[in-house]
């Protein structure tokens, strides 16, 4: 069979606006008109509309995903001198937010399966120090957040859900976000729910968390020009709230396509004898990622591409062992799962866009690297 060389993107953003791109400029140009690109009716509208997707009482639009977890750490009153536990095997964002703080990232390692966070391994790592947990919800499912919360509640920590890879997962059928103190989602072009730029959103259900994230995204002010502490500017663009409001429509229907895809990849792969992603017993998975372990991966990445398909790692070094945090002292072998899964993760092409088609021909060509 001789089918013309198909070129497969990573994500193709493209296909998914010429899709709604009479509604992005309809949602776009009123703001144009007006001249509001700061805060307004559309970040607020958008606010209300996002905090109802995730089940959660309030929305606060931060600039980023990483803003997100900054902004909820310093809401929190964590700073120098405290711990704050993660996994090792995160975007570097996710303990940057820590740092920026002047606390100090706590790893541990991940289930070899879900790569989820490790639970087992959190009470060994807690100290007088400790003050939060932030399990990632990573590559789009869910952790377990049962027992950290009940780890959370012993030992006295607050939670703050990463939650920028997981819009719309569900753990125990109950949308992510509201489970912690906090979540943190960002809407970066790539995510599952992605801004036309940067943009971020902190979900919580206490009241005064969101009283005091609105102020201090906004230079500590509750009313303008009154300063009560040392804010930040860190909000989510008008222009891109309203963006957002179209696109936060069509993620159900995104999010579906997305487990259409998954499926077709699952009975794909296993007929050719390669296992597809672990999904957790206890919630739905959201696919911003479709991991795969390979041997000899370099080779495999090569040549899926010299046959057009763009694939990604996620990530390639876990944060232990990044240049930034050789201050942290972890070494090697500290975080054996971790380590042994960034050797062999292969993340395939996955958007809601990606077509039976286009997974038979990624498919297809994996098998050829066998
Ligand atoms: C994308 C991402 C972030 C940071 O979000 P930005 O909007 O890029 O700042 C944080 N944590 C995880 C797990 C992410 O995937």
């Amino acid at each position: 069979m001789n089918t013309p060389q198909q070129k497969i993107p990573f994500v193709d953003l493209a296909a998914q606006y010429r899709g709604i791109a009479d509604e992005v400029r309809a949602a776009i140009e009123p703001v144009m008109a007006n001249a509001r690109f700061i805060l307004g009716e559309e970040v607020r509208l958008f606010e209300q509309e996002f905090a109802a997707y995730c089940g959660a009482k309030h929305a606060v639009g931060v600039a980023s995903g990483t803003d997100a977890l900054y902004l909820t750490l310093c809401a929190l009153g964590i700073g120098p001198g405290d711990e704050v536990i993660t996994q090792a095997n995160t975007f570097i964002a996710t303990p940057l937010s820590i740092s920026y703080t002047g606390a100090r990232p706590v790893f541990v390692d991940c289930d070899p399966l879900t790569y989820q966070m490790d639970v087992k391994q959190i009470e060994a790592v807690i100290t007088p120090q400790t003050k939060a947990i932030i399990p990632v919800h990573l590559y789009g499912q869910p952790a377990d957040m049962d027992a950290i919360l009940a780890i959370a509640k012993r030992n006295n920590l607050r939670v703050v859900e990463d939650a920028c890879q997981a819009h719309g997962a569900e753990y125990r059928g109950r949308r992510v976000g509201a489970f912690g103190d906090a979540a943190a989602f960002s809407f970066y072009p790539g995510k599952n729910l992605g801004a036309y730029g940067d943009g971020g959103a902190i979900t919580t259900d206490n009241e005064a968390l969101a009283v005091k994230l609105r102020a201090l995204r906004e230079y500590g002010q509750a009313a303008k020009y009154h300063h009560d502490f040392k804010g930040f500017n860190s909000r989510l663009d008008t222009l891109q709230a309203a963006i957002l409001r179209v696109k936060l429509k069509h993620l159900s229907d995104w999010t579906a396509a997305r487990q259409i895809a998954a499926a077709a990849y699952a009975v794909a792969l296993r007929a050719i004898g390669i296992e597809p992603p672990q999904q957790v017993g206890y919630g739905t998975h959201v696919w911003h990622l479709y991991i795969i372990q390979v041997a000899k991966r370099a080779k495999v990445q090569e040549q899926l591409s010299a046959a057009g398909i763009s694939t990604g790692i996620h990530y390639p070094i876990p944060v232990h062992l990044q240049k930034a945090y050789a201050d942290l002292g972890y070494q090697r072998g500290a975080f054996p799962v971790a380590e042994a899964a960034a050797d062999r993760i292969l993340s395939l092409p996955m958007f809601p866009e990606l077509t039976q088609e286009q997974v038979r021909y990624v498919v297809e060509n994996l098998k050829r690297c066998l």
